[in-house]
């Protein structure tokens, strides 16, 4: 049984104590969701420490947005995957296509921080997708593969085994357009199937989730498909009500 999982990218969005609010809300409201599902949530750097604390004693998990390729040193305005562990972050978004897109994030800086995260016991959650370009130019399934094999496939088994995937078209982030669900079952089945060609029957266990304009009206249809396996969410992560009832579409 694969994990089901919905995660919470928060982006540059709340202060720190719109975040605690933000976290109480999802912490409060968690019981009303199927507890197989796994909330995460994600906020930004300045609001880890605080949100940890709000999310004492329940089982929604923290995240960070993202961390540096280098481990310590003389890195200005970095932040190491060893210093958002000690703050109790479980997970790291790596690889999201704002991170590619505006920050020039490569697959070279992107194994230094799935690295970086193992090496501090998180697990990566890594991002995928194509623009919408590639997708009219029938490229997703090529642009998928070689982010794929360019990273994931330079991880052990073990790391494998503590990896989650997270395919998220760009031409869906914040547009409010969302892939339907066929497209994303096509998509992921291919994404497993790639990942099957290196990593054998372990593929069959790796939470791969969708992520790009998913809300609580389209999240069930989404999620009923076989190789969906949650969704990571930017927008409706910021009401705790939407979020949550994104968790309810496992339900339905
Ligand atoms: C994201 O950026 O990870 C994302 C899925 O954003 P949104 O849900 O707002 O499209």
């Amino acid at each position: 049984m694969r994990k089901k999982i919905v995660a919470g990218n928060w982006k540059m969005n709340t202060l720190p104590a719109e975040g605690v609010v933000l976290a109480e809300g999802v912490v409060a409201g968690r019981g009303e969701v199927c507890s197989c599902v796994n909330f995460i949530v994600c906020p930004p750097f300045t609001h880890l420490s605080e949100v940890a604390a709000a999310l004492k004693g329940s089982d929604v998990e923290l995240g960070a947005q993202n961390c540096a390729a280098e481990a310590k040193g003389a890195y200005t305005g970095e932040v190491a995957a060893s210093m958002i562990a000690a703050l109790g972050c479980k997970y790291v978004i790596l690889g999201h296509s704002e991170r590619r897109q505006y920050y020039g994030e490569t697959s070279e800086t992107l194994n230094k921080k799935m690295e970086q995260a193992y090496a501090n016991g998180l697990t990566p959650i890594y991002c995928v997708g194509e623009n919408l370009d590639e997708r009219e130019a029938g490229k997703h399934f090529d642009v998928v593969k070689a982010q794929i094999e360019e990273v994931v496939y330079n991880l052990t088994a073990e790391q494998f085994a503590d990896l989650v995937i997270a395919y998220e078209p760009v031409w869906a982030i914040g547009t409010g357009k969302t892939a339907t669900a066929e497209q994303a079952q096509e998509i992921h089945a291919y994404i497993r199937k790639v990942l099957a060609d290196k990593f054998g029957a372990a593929a069959a266990e790796c939470p791969i989730l969708y992520g790009g304009s998913c809300k609580p009206s389209n999240a069930a249809e989404i999620f009923a498909k076989e190789d969906v396996d949650g969704g990571l969410i930017g927008g409706a992560a910021l009401k705790a009500e939407d979020f949550l009832a994104i968790g309810k579409g496992f339900e339905k």
